[in-house]
């Protein structure tokens, strides 16, 4: 039987000095002093190191976005007063206004639907499956039941921090959407982020999470040039914060240990205009990872570790 999520096509990734943004503010500093006061400049230094340090997410990501994202600005000038910079009253949030689309992998129908499931959809790049059946533990709890419960405790957590919550799907159809139906749902919400929730269905010793980022597609209605940085950006977020809340090494099967994984061949990604990565939580057909998976406890701190990724993308 073939899922929708496997297999993986080569990674491919690679890396930028983490101190690229930090020597821009330095470059901007050095320009700076040549027309400010001594004492002038003493200060304005202080602001752009508290500006500047622990403004994104507290964990270092484990990969660094090849593509750079727009150099960010100084927030405060040399002339600005920090006290005031500090104090100002905020009307709104980051996540004021922002909307999430998750999308719970599979459906506990499609099992009962494969003929409609199998009909061919078009992913822009090529014709696949409309929807696959998902993969179930050796003990028959299916991935479908996995992904919709953490995409729920996921929703909560999200909605907690004030952000609109989409979901493509929940037990509200008898199969499906298509992959297509999917991408399509996060895109009419012009959603902020888009997360896929999965787990593997691989060998027995085949252990830990993966996060699958969008390649760079062209073809019919998929092109993808302008999701593949920031969805980058959000998997690496999702996948250093899913590893932290559940305790889950980066997959040993693929990524090369980086618990990332590059794919140009799912619709879900390809169709996407918005920033959306996939995450395999684990592999169901593993029996330590089963255990994991299978617990409710284990499944909160998936969803909290999604969560905590795409609420440090959105800049929470
Ligand atoms: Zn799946």
């Amino acid at each position: 039987m073939r899922y929708d999520d496997s297999p993986p096509s080569p990674e491919s990734a690679s890396s930028v000095s983490p101190e690229r943004r930090w020597f821009a503010r330095r470059s901007g500093l050095a320009v700076g002093a040549a027309v400010l006061a001594p004492t002038l400049l003493a200060g304005w230094v202080l602001v752009q190191v508290a500006t500047g340090a622990g403004a994104d997410d507290a964990r270092p990501p484990r990969i660094v976005m090849p593509a750079a994202s727009p150099a960010a600005t100084p927030s405060a000038s040399p002339s600005a007063s920090p006290t005031a910079t500090a104090t100002a009253p905020q009307a709104k949030g980051p996540l004021t206004g922002k909307t999430v689309v998750i999308d719970p992998g599979h459906n506990t129908g499609n099992f009962e639907h494969t003929s409609e499931i199998d009909k061919k959809v078009d992913i822009g790049t090529a014709r696949k499956e409309c929807d696959t059946t998902g993969t179930t533990t050796n003990a028959g709890y299916k991935e479908a039941e996995f992904t919709l419960d953490v995409s729920r405790r996921l929703r909560t957590a999200l909605e907690a921090k004030g952000l609109k919550v989409v979901l493509t799907h929940e037990a509200d159809r008898p199969w499906g959407p298509c992959i297509n139906e999917r991408a399509r749902i996060g895109n009419e919400a012009a959603a902020d982020a888009v997360v896929s929730v999965h787990a593997d269905g691989v060998s027995e010793g085949s252990r830990g999470y993966h996060v699958i980022l969008p390649a760079k597609v062209k073809g019919g209605a998929a092109d993808t040039a302008a999701i593949v940085g920031p969805s980058r950006d959000l998997g690496e977020r999702i996948g250093s914060n899913f590893a932290r809340t559940t305790g889950s090494a980066p997959a040993n099967y693929l990524g090369s240990g980086t618990g990332l994984v590059v794919r140009d061949d799912l619709g879900g990604l390809n169709l996407s205009t918005r920033p959306k990565v996939f995450i395999e939580c684990g592999n169901m057909r593993d029996a330590k990872d089963a255990a994991l998976l299978t617990s409710p406890e284990w499944r909160q701190k998936a969803a909290q570790g999604i969560a905590d990724g795409i609420v440090g993308f959105l800049g929470g």
